[in-house]
C-alpha cells in the first residue's frame, strides 16, 4: 500500500531491525521499547488491522509472534511476554498495517499492562449478552 511503512519495511525500502523472515509475516525491533527486546510481527500482505486481516495471516501471525517470545525468553533471559493487538485508534492503533506486539517481560519490571475496574456500569451478564449480539 503506497503510504504504509510497514509496507516499505516489509519490501526492505526502509531499513528496520529484521529478527525473523517467512513466506507470510516479518518481525522486527520497535523503534520506541516499551521493554527490553520489544518486538513488532507484521504480515507481507497488507491489511489495516487484525479485523482486516485473512485467517491465514492472523494464524501466521500468532504462531511467529509465539515463537519470538519463546525466543527471548531464550535469548534476552526475560521471564516472560506479552502478546498484544492495538486495534483501531481507541485502542491506541497509530500504524494502520496490521502488526503484534511482543512485548518481553522481566520479573518486577515496571510496565503495568492493565488497570481493572473496581466498578462496572453494567451487569457482566448484560454486557456479555450485547457481546453475544454482535458475533451474529
Ligand atoms: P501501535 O500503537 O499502532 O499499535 O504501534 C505502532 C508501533 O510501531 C509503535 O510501538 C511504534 O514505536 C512503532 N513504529 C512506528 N513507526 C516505526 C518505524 O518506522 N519503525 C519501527 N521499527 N517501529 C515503528
Ligand atoms: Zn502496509
Amino acid at each position: 500500500m503506497g503510504d504504509c511503512i510497514f509496507c516499505k519495511i516489509v519490501t526492505k525500502d526502509v531499513p528496520a531491525e529484521i529478527v525473523y523472515e517467512n513466506n507470510e509475516v516479518v518481525a522486527f525491533m520497535d523503534l520506541k521499547p516499551v521493554s527490553p527486546g520489544h518486538l513488532l510481527v507484521v504480515p507481507k500482505k497488507h491489511s489495516q488491522d487484525l479485523l482486516d486481516a485473512s485467517a491465514d495471516d492472523t494464524a501466521a501471525l500468532f504462531e511467529a509472534a509465539k515463537l519470538l517470545g519463546g525466543a527471548a525468553i531464550k535469548g534476552l533471559n526475560a521471564h516472560g511476554f506479552n502478546i498484544g493487538v492495538n486495534t483501531k485508534p481507541a485502542a491506541g492503533q497509530v500504524v494502520f498495517h496490521t502488526h503484534v506486539h511482543v512485548i518481553p517481560r522481566y520479573d518486577n519490571d515496571p510496565l503495568k499492562m492493565w488497570s481493572h475496574m473496581d466498578n462496572l456500569s453494567e451487569e457482566l451478564n448484560v454486557t456479555a449478552q450485547k457481546i453475544k449480539s454482535g458475533l451474529v
